[in-house]
């Protein structure tokens, strides 16, 4: 969609710190940071909400798993830990409607 930020973003036309891309997830870390790690892992494919899934998207969803896998071994956060949080909707704290999940790490959370 062209006036979504994240489609934005994969596109190129507007910057990003990337830390992945393998032209199905881009993973970059986010603007305004509430973990000393925070990255967003966003599939290219535009999806607004987690509720807009269909069956047929539910690969993409087990495939980024890895991706959450690969990142976190890369940054050697899977040990001690990391949260992965996705927000949905108003009342979730979803701000931007393409969906993507946040890891938040370098922090011990409660
Ligand atoms: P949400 O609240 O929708 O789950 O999360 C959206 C996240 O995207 C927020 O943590 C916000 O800081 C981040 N964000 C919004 N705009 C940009 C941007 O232009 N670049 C990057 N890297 N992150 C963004
Ligand atoms: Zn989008």
């Amino acid at each position: 969609m062209s006036d979504c930020i994240f489609c934005r973003i994969i596109k190129g036309e507007l910057p990003s710190k990337k830390e992945y891309d393998d032209g199905e997830f881009l993973v970059i870390h986010d603007i305004n940071p509430s973990a000393p790690i925070h990255l967003l892992v966003i599939p290219h494919r535009h999806i607004e909400t987690l509720m807009d899934l269909s069956v047929e998207d539910l690969p993409i969803v087990a495939r980024l798993h890895a991706v959450i896998q690969k990142i976190a071994t890369e940054k050697g956060i899977a040990q001690p830990g990391f949260r992965v949080l996705h927000n949905v909707n108003d009342w979730g704290g979803q701000k931007v409607f393409h969906i993507h999940w946040h890891i938040l790490a370098g922090k011990k959370f409660a």
